[in-house]
């Protein structure tokens, strides 16, 4: 099966993997961030903008999936008993569920379009999980037809939602978590407590329910690892309490909220050895988990056309001594670009990011990796803000950033990690469209065989 390509892979080769990412040497071809900027650039030099048709010079992604592969390698060297269920809101971009299918993940669906995306590419009804603890009927009954046995719930109405539209589903039970240190809180919304879980679990058998396992979600872009720990205690509690009810729980599902920083690997091993202590491998107790951000975020890179520049004199300057050396006015621009909030940076608002612009080309040259194309402290600097295309004033990316290089209509922007609630909340106003090219690269060559490209 596809899972063995991974269940063979071992930390040497992971290493191998990142080795050749970062300090290049690999005898095959470019590293990723050569691709990536290929990528980027022969689009844009494809792209004439005083004559161009409406339209061309729109935004666009390029995907490298190859970091899709070496993250999904990172998953398995640092958390090797938990199985991965995608979570597909985070990015549905075909292209990634396919390498992710043949990767042998599962997928976590909160909706009826996302399980049955998942099921037209052929994944098997027992590799999704609609964690969504408060389904719609309809959707209850759309996969009931479709064999899609695994749900969650954490209240006594969506048990007899359930008991009524479902009965033989597999159901796991999410409990709260404390996530006041994640970027987006959920708990506010979902998850039974603690002093709930054992009247939710009597009710589900007296209604002859088949509860099979527990769940949580310690809220996305998590911070404190700590939140890991007492969610798989709690869990444990739970499985405890489950059993005297007579429900042998088989699964534990410990959600999303995983970064793809550097925190990862820590997060990582304070959750492995909470397992290992609440849940160890000889308990035969299942782990899976719900990533979403993990996967999607530093895959993409969005690139942006600066459509418009308003120049501004800042006479408050001569004010200041210190911003401003020698006392004159310093002139500083707003630069609009196709792209804004009410678009792929959605995830400013929905996501609370802070997307960081880089420059692509200025003035038709080609800066995309080098030290220009950075933002810089310096106050000798030019000073810019970056608005979006849409008449609202919230729609702004950046209040304040420097680059040496002088930024004008036509010239380019890029962002990076870019993958993750961005392209998948935006929306039409202003008639402007979400619906972006995304050039695909592959900087694996593992990756590239899986997806069957050469
Ligand atoms: N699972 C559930 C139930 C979620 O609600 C979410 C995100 O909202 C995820 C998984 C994915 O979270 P993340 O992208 O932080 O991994």
């Amino acid at each position: 099966s596809n899972n063995q390509v991974f269940l063979k892979t071992s930390a040497n080769d992971f290493l191998d993997h990142h080795h050749d990412a970062h300090y290049g040497g690999r005898p095959t071809g470019p590293s990723p961030k050569e691709l990536i900027g290929n990528a980027l650039r022969q689009r844009v030099e494809s792209v004439d903008y005083e004559y161009c048709d409406p339209g061309e010079e729109d935004t666009f992604f390029v995907a490298d999936l190859g970091e899709v592969y070496r993250q999904h390698l990172r998953w398995k060297l640092n958390l090797p008993r938990v199985k991965p269920f995608y979570a597909v809101k985070c990015n549905p971009d075909p292209k990634l569920l396919e390498l992710l299918s043949a990767l042998g993940t599962g997928f976590d669906c909160a909706s009826k379009a996302e399980i049955e995306q998942v099921l037209r590419m052929g994944v098997d009804p027992s590799r999704i999980i609609y964690a969504q603890p408060c389904k719609t009927n309809s959707y209850v009954r759309y996969v009931a037809s479709q064999g899609v046995r695994q749900m969650t719930f954490d209240n006594t109405d969506e048990l007899r939602k359930i008991a009524r539209l479902f009965p033989g589903a597999e159901l796991f039970l999410r409990i709260l978590t404390d996530d006041s240190s994640s970027l987006c809180r959920l708990s506010l919304k979902f998850g039974a407590s603690l002093d709930s879980t054992d009247g939710l679990l009597a009710l589900a058998h007296e209604l002859g329910l088949n509860v099979v396992g527990v769940s949580f979600h310690v809220g996305s872009g998590a911070a404190d690892s700590r939140a890991f720990l007492k969610a798989v205690q709690d869990a444990q509690t739970v499985f405890q309490q489950a059993a005297t009810y007579g429900f042998a729980l088989k699964t534990l599902d410990v959600g999303g909220g995983f970064c793809s920083d550097n925190s990862f690997e820590q997060m990582a091993g304070v959750l492995r050895e909470a397992l290992d202590d609440y849940f160890p491998a000889h308990s035969g107790i299942n782990i899976i988990a719900e990533p979403g951000r993990y996967y999607a975020s530093t895959a993409y890179t969005l690139a942006c056309n600066v459509i418009a520049r308003r120049t501004i004199r800042d006479m408050a300057a001569s004010d200041s001594e210190a911003s401003s050396p020698g006392g004159q006015n310093e002139t500083s621009y707003m630069l609009y670009i196709n792209d804004g909030l009410y678009g792929n940076f959605s995830s400013i608002m929905f996501d609370h990011q802070h997307p960081i612009a880089k420059v692509l080309r200025a003035g038709g040259q080609a800066l995309y990796g080098t030290p220009a194309a950075e933002r810089t402290n310096s106050h000798h600097a030019i000073e810019y803000s970056i608005w979006g295309p849409t008449c609202d004033g919230i729609d702004r990316i950046t209040e304040r950033i420097r680059f040496h290089v002088a930024l004008d209509v036509g010239d380019w922007l890029y962002f990076e990690d870019m993958g993750a609630y961005t392209k998948c909340s935006a929306t039409t106003f202003n008639g402007f469209s979400n619906e972006h090219d995304v050039i695909y690269v592959c900087s694996e060559p593992g990756a590239k065989a899986l997806l069957g490209v050469h």
